[in-house]
């Protein structure tokens, strides 16, 4: 975000009853902004969206939890399009590097939520037509072993 748009955000939601008047929780409420956002449209429609819900200063917390609820990139990538934000890693389900996969990260570590999509370890790592993609969330390559796939025959 521009240093402008975060003055912006930050002046805009003085509007708000109990507005800390402390320079250090101003200059703190600027930089968590900053943290949130990535860029200044997305700093915009957390004020519009902060001052829309509440006549009074919610706290960091209620501001952290409507970014990521409401704000937040919620677009899956290439890797997470089937869950988004969700891809097998092994043969456990974990958040994607993407954007969408940081924001379930964040919104679990919020306690929004706590539950984990379970992944078909033989749907990942495979493309639409059933061939095996390649690339950081491809299936385990193949070591060497002698092992069944996953259609029961030898390879
Ligand atoms: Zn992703």
């Amino acid at each position: 975000m521009t240093k402008e748009k975060v003055a912006e955000c930050v002046g805009r939601l003085t509007l708000l009853r109990f507005f800390p008047q402390n320079a250090h929780a101003v200059a703190e409420l600027a930089r968590i902004i900053n943290e949130l956002c990535a860029n200044d449209a997305e700093g915009a429609r957390l004020t519009d969206r902060v001052l829309r819900l509440h006549d009074q200063w919610p706290g960091p917390l209620e501001l952290r939890k409507c970014y990521w609820m409401e704000v937040a990139e919620r677009k899956p990538c290439d890797a997470c399009k089937r869950y988004p934000g969700w891809v097998l890693s092994g043969d456990r389900t974990v958040q994607c590097s993407c954007p969408a996969g940081r924001r379930e990260r964040e919104i679990m570590a919020l306690g929004l939520s706590v539950s984990r999509p379970w992944i078909c370890p033989w749907e990942n790592g495979r493309a639409e037509n059933g061939e095996r993609r390649n690339g950081p969330m491809a299936a385990p390559e193949d070591t060497g072993e002698r092992r069944m796939d996953y259609d029961g025959t030898n390879k």
